[in-house]
């Protein structure tokens, strides 16, 4: 027997009328590339998103064509965000900090018919634009126009009607969005996100054990619009109807503090390597700017360290929520919450925790796969971390390059390294190939690096194996220090002695200027590694 409920279809156009419905007054604030802001409002929001949808099926384009955006966290980028959806097309946001390659790949592979760029990219695609098939390239701008050969986003919204638009009806498992990997490994492959798996998404992000968004937030995403949909958190904004302030291309400590304060925002989201600058901000002037509207500033796609939650926590009165996720999970998967029962636990004890990547969302269901198979939920063995779930992916857009992480029963093999405890607290010990096997045992480079980085003369700080004779691998720490601050190899590693046991420590510590970051900030591993491939430790 079925239950007898409406057949409603989780769409994102049902996330926009109700946006007109109910929130029309509320504020969209974006800063322009000089740094002015521009302010309207989700009624002026959601009218120019309706001409968006009238102009691109005006185009020719056909349910299910993909269009392609290279842009800033802009009011432009959010109209793309829900006028592309809505009109049956698919959004493909790409990210403008790839290889020139990787870019003309992924517009290739994906098809994308349109690109909508911002005015301060364009050159990026100078090499390429003739290459590849984009019928049409739109450029935002703060005044209106575009340069010579593209056209004007302000344009294409100017020569459609409003009155032309109706609320489709479309289908939940429709496609809504294409994102593609950041590539630590081989090519990007793209994951594609249903209407559906955005609305569930963006309900577990309002959920209180999720992000908690909701209406009377403020909320400020530093994750790029270009990185896996900023991890949904504009499409959870709007649903609830949150004030929105897009930062632009204006991602340095200050221009955020600015942000922070002025539009006295309540929730923020982004990488460790932000908010470790926005802490030293901080920490050089703690009076400068008053942060007393934030209630929660989450942070995710790289482990979050515990001293930089501390910091944050001690030193400022701000929370920090660590959360997980990837790509192929649409992103957000498990987040850090202290369950009722570690409340009482001692303060040291819940920073461990906080420090955790935290426990699954509502329907994501994970499980560890060691060499024996699945591991025990004992917070010690490790294994790999597979997820399934209502907005995971099953299988790769137009590729069987990656197969091999879908499993035969329906589960996502995710490549991180984890342990999980008897609550379902995951934490991340590496990415499988980080590892350092040194004489048959597992160290985590992640643990290093967060006890280095806890360093005060420390900046940046990346881990990674070397091959040796004896052991196989050791691992070597390469150290970024914050300017003006001086330490040595010895310091470092005695810092380290006491919560690591003796072979777990790095042979060596080399001082560098920078570590290679991805297109996405995270450290660039296998380029560190060919770096230091010929390295040879002093003594062995
Ligand atoms: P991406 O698909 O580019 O978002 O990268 C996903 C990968 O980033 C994951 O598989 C993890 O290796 C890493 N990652 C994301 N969030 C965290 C986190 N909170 N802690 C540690 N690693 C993370």
């Amino acid at each position: 027997m079925k239950g007898l409920i409406q057949d409603y279809q989780l769409t994102l156009p049902a996330i926009l009328r109700r946006a007109e419905d109910l929130y029309g007054k509320k504020e969209i604030v974006s800063r322009n590339p000089d740094k002015s802001f521009h302010r309207y409002t989700y009624a002026d929001f959601v009218r120019r998103t309706k001409k968006l949808a009238v102009a691109l099926g005006e185009l020719g384009l056909e349910k299910g064509d993909r269009v392609a955006t290279l842009a800033w966290n802009t009011y432009q980028h959010l109209e793309a965000y829900f006028g592309v959806p809505t009109a049956g097309l698919v959004l493909n946001t790409v990210n403008p900090r790839l290889s020139q390659n990787d870019l003309s790949y992924i517009l290739d592979h994906a098809g994308d018919k349109v690109l909508l760029i911002d005015e301060t990219l364009v050159e990026l695609i100078d090499g390429f634009k003739d290459e590849v098939d984009l019928e049409h390239i739109f450029v935002f701008s703060a005044d209106g126009s575009a340069p010579e050969g593209l056209e004007s986003y302000e344009d294409l919204l100017e020569g459609a009607d409003e009155a032309d638009f109706e609320y489709p009806e479309l289908d939940e498992t429709d496609a809504a969005a294409l994102c593609y990997t950041s590539g630590t490994t081989g090519r990007p492959k793209g994951a594609l996100y249903s209407h559906r798996s955005v609305c569930l998404h963006s309900f577990a992000l309002a959920a209180a054990d999720g992000l908690g968004i909701r209406e009377r937030d403020v909320v400020l995403p530093v994750v790029p619009m270009f990185h896996v949909n900023a991890w949904g958190v504009p499409f959870a904004s709007t649903m609830v109807g949150a004030k929105q302030v897009m930062p632009g291309k204006h991602l340095d400590p200050e221009s955020l503090l600015e942000d922070y304060e002025q539009e006295r925002v309540t929730f923020t989201a982004g990488v460790p390597t932000v908010f470790l600058a926005v802490l030293q901000t901080l920490d050089g002037d703690p009076e400068a700017y008053d942060l007393s509207r934030m209630r929660s500033m989450a942070i995710g796609g790289s482990a979050a360290p515990e001293s930089m939650i501390r910091g944050f926590d001690e030193r400022h009165g701000l929370s920090v929520v660590h959360a997980w996720g990837m790509t192929e999970t649409d992103p957000v998967a498990t987040v850090c919450h202290l369950t009722g029962e570690l409340l009482e636990a001692p303060e040291d004890e819940q920073y461990k925790y906080r420090a955790k990547q935290g426990f699954p969302l509502p329907f994501i269901e994970i499980r560890g796969r060691g060499d024996e198979g699945f591991i025990p939920w004992d917070g010690e063995a490790m294994g790999e971390l597979e997820v399934r779930g209502p907005w995971v992916a099953n299988s790769y857009f137009n590729t069987e390059e990656g197969s091999d992480k879908f499993t035969e029963d329906g589960w996502f093999k995710t490549g991180d390294i984890v342990t999980i405890e008897p609550r379902g607290y995951v934490e991340i010990r590496d990415r499988d190939k980080d590892l350092v096997k040194s004489g048959g045992e597992w160290i985590s480079s992640v643990d290093l690096e967060n006890a280095i980085m806890g360093h005060e003369a420390v900046a940046e700080a990346a881990v990674i194996a070397i091959p040796h004779e004896k052991w196989d691998e050791r691992p070597l720490a390469v150290v970024v220090l914050k300017d003006g601050q001086e330490a040595t190899a010895e310091d470092l590693l005695s810092h380290l002695e006491g919560d690591f046991a003796k072979w777990q420590l790095p042979d060596a510590v080399e001082f560098v200027d920078e570590i290679p970051r991805t297109a996405t900030g995270k450290f660039l591993k296998m380029e560190l590694r060919e770096q230091f491939k010929d390295y040879q430790f002093a003594q062995s």
